[in-house]
């Protein structure tokens, strides 16, 4: 199996489990690699879904302990998933900074910098929101985010779809600027298997945005997005079967923010 670069630890509040307990899952599920990527802390209190800034010490030492674990088992790989919000360039550069990571990942999970659209806490909100101007602003702001090079993996393209409100017509209108933008940019995007547990019971991001990936040339990791170490590498068979029905042949390796590309083949049955 690929290697999972995107998975939580109890830091952010919402997830579980202890550095061994994921490191005995991803070797469970024959990882290449494990990697570790929670949600970065902002400059000041901001929400209640992340490690603060005084905790990064404890979150390196979670990752160190995983190390040890793992030793001559399989990489551990570190990293952080950094939220894109207004004005955040300059924190993010810091925090690239305040640690050797191997790679770092960029999420839009805030629209505006007040709505994180994902939160379930949120839901009645879509009812009142113009479905087809929430997608508008969502494209733009992950294609900024894509533009602004500081990320080495694009997160979740398409979360915005979670609950599943997606405008109707084509949705290429958001898709090929979008595609345009990540593939100038160089950053690699995922095929995050989260969303087949979600209400929009499909993958981040969808089938079709994934052919225009593969043909434009942009990078693939496959994540499982897990915040429990069950679900590390969660249907990582069915993402490797539809990223090479989608027409990527390799998925992207990270070491200390550079990177080297493996083979992608078929799962055994
Ligand atoms: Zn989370
Ligand atoms: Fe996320
Ligand atoms: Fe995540
Ligand atoms: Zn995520």
């Amino acid at each position: 199996m690929p290697a999972d670069y995107h998975s939580h630890t109890p830091l952010c509040r919402h997830a579980e489990g202890t550095p061994g307990e994921y490191v005995e899952a991803a070797v469970a599920a024959g990882l290449l690699e494990y990697g570790i990527s929670d949600h970065a802390p902002t400059p000041e209190p901001f929400d209640d879904w992340r490690m603060a800034a005084e905790e990064l010490p404890q979150y390196l030492d979670w990752i160190a302990e995983a190390r040890e674990h793992a030793a001559g088992r399989l990489p551990v790989r570190a990293g952080l998933e950094c939220d894109w919000l207004p004005g955040c360039g300059p924190w993010i550069e810091e925090l690239a900074g305040r640690s050797d990571w191997d790679y770092l990942i960029g999420s839009v999970h805030y629209l505006g910098g007040d709505w994180d659209f994902d939160n379930p806490k949120w839901l009645g909100r879509w009812a009142e929101t113009d479905v087809e101007e929430a997608w508008s602003r969502y494209w733009e702001t992950y294609a900024a985010m894509a533009s602004s090079g500081l990320f080495d993996i694009l997160g979740h393209p398409d979360l915005i779809k979670k609950f599943g409100f997606r405008p109707g017509g084509d949705l290429a209108r958001f898709y090929d600027p979008a595609v345009e933008a990540i593939a100038a940019s160089g950053g690699a995007i995922e095929l995050n298997t989260a969303g087949w547990h979600k209400p929009c019971g499909e993958q981040y991001p969808s089938a079709g945005f994934l052919r225009r990936a593969a043909a434009a040339g942009i990078p693939l990791v496959i994540s499982s997005d897990a915040h429990a170490p069950g679900e590390l590498g969660r249907d990582f068979d069915k993402g490797v079967a539809l990223a090479l029905e989608s027409g990527f042949r390799e998925t992207v390796l990270f070491a200390g923010r550079g990177r080297r590309v493996t083979a992608l083949t078929a799962p055994r049955p």
